[in-house]
């Protein structure tokens, strides 16, 4: 017979306690195997699911059971926004797969979620329009069904490169304005939906030294002063610019206006002038532009013009009414007004392609 061999009883329950720690290790990599081969599958890389296992998003992502080469891309560049998992996912579903989650798409996103957008009409925006597609809607605030809005921009689409058209107005001029932020100086926006505090004159206008101007005419100080340093330059190279017409008091902007529309109509009126209270004219910041060396020809046709465009935003100006943009900011292109906003935000601005009014909703207003 054999002897039957006894365990000493001492040791039996540490050797239990390393066996079921072991099965435990064997289990827990089997497990961790298994998690690994579904998020393979699925499409993600050793790289992407160690970069998920950092930010702890493993069991959220093997729930979602989907690819999202949006998500792939910010878990390798270490630049996912964990609060926002899923507008990666809304992008997965999509045939167009430049449409990335990117700083610019987290942004708008939470910008119409806090002007009271569902993100059921978010996702709706998403799903069909681009970026610069939807930062309009900054400025219109559309509510409710933005059906019209998408089928309008896709059949203008073709077209709007370098351009914003379109066939219906939502800008709703002059309904419900907010009252300016003044405090915000160079960076205020003054527009049809923002109107500038009753009586408001600036507290720094300065008069325009004579060379640089056609007749008396005053500005907010930097705006003076920068626009006397682009006219001494303009002067070096052989030109003459000088400022047509800067601040202009409440009165006046309704006297300006009131005469347009006498004389050509309410309509042409207003696409060219702003009614009193929302001219950015009466901020101080705006300079109208104007050439001496060719006084008789739109200033747009004149080389100043030209000269102008290549370097205003060094010297802080931006053309405010671009060419094409009148569905956004609501006046027709006007190549001679030109807004003080500082350089730093002029050359910023112009490396966005947006106009002043969506910029402003997205990067200035708080
Ligand atoms: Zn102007």
């Amino acid at each position: 017979m054999k002897k039957r061999r006894h365990f000493n009883p001492v040791l039996r329950i540490p050797v239990l306690m390393i066996l079921s720690l072991a099965l435990v290790l064997v289990l827990f990599s089997c497990l961790n195997n298994h998690q690994k081969k579904i998020l393979m599958d699925l499409g993600y890389t050793k790289v992407e699911i160690a970069a998920m296992d950092e930010l702890g998003l493993r069991d959220e992502l093997l729930k979602k059971n989907l690819y999202s080469d949006s998500l792939a891309s910010a878990l390798i560049q270490k630049s996912v926004d964990t609060k926002h998992l899923d507008l990666y996912y809304l992008h997965s579903n999509l045939s167009d797969t430049n449409l990335f989650v990117t700083d610019e798409i987290i942004l708008i996103n939470d910008k119409l979620l806090k002007y009271g957008y569902s993100q059921e009409l978010i996702n709706q925006l998403l799903e069909n329009l681009s970026f610069r597609e939807m930062t309009p809607l900054l400025v219109f605030e559309i509510m409710g069904d933005v059906t019209p809005y998408i089928e309008d921009v896709i059949e203008h689409r073709q077209e709007n490169e370098g351009q914003f058209v379109l066939s219906n107005d939502y800008l709703k001029a002059y309904e419900n304005p907010k009252t300016v932020n003044v405090a915000l100086n160079e960076l205020m926006l003054v527009n049809k939906k923002n109107q500038l505090p009753s009586g408001y004159t600036p507290l720094d206008l300065t008069m325009i030294s004579r060379g640089c101007r056609f007749s008396d005419m005053s500005a907010a100080a930097p705006a003076a002063a920068a626009f006397e340093a682009m006219c001494a330059e303009a002067k070096n190279q052989g030109m003459i610019l000088a400022s047509t017409s800067a601040y202009r008091d409440y009165d006046y902007q309704k006297e300006l206006y009131d005469q347009m529309v006498q004389s050509d109509g309410q309509e042409v009126a207003e696409r060219y002038v702003i009614q009193a209270g929302y001219s950015e004219h009466q901020s101080g910041y705006a300079i109208d532009f104007g050439s001496l060396s060719e006084p008789d020809v739109p200033f747009a046709q004149s080389p100043e013009y030209r000269w102008v465009c290549e370097v205003a935003a060094s010297y802080g100006f931006i053309l405010r009414y671009p060419q094409g943009y009148e569905s956004i900011t609501g006046i027709a292109f006007e190549s001679y007004h030109w807004r003080y906003v500082g350089v730093e935000a002029a050359e910023k601005i112009n490396a966005s392609g947006l106009t002043f009014d969506e910029y402003y909703k997205l990067y200035i207003e708080e």
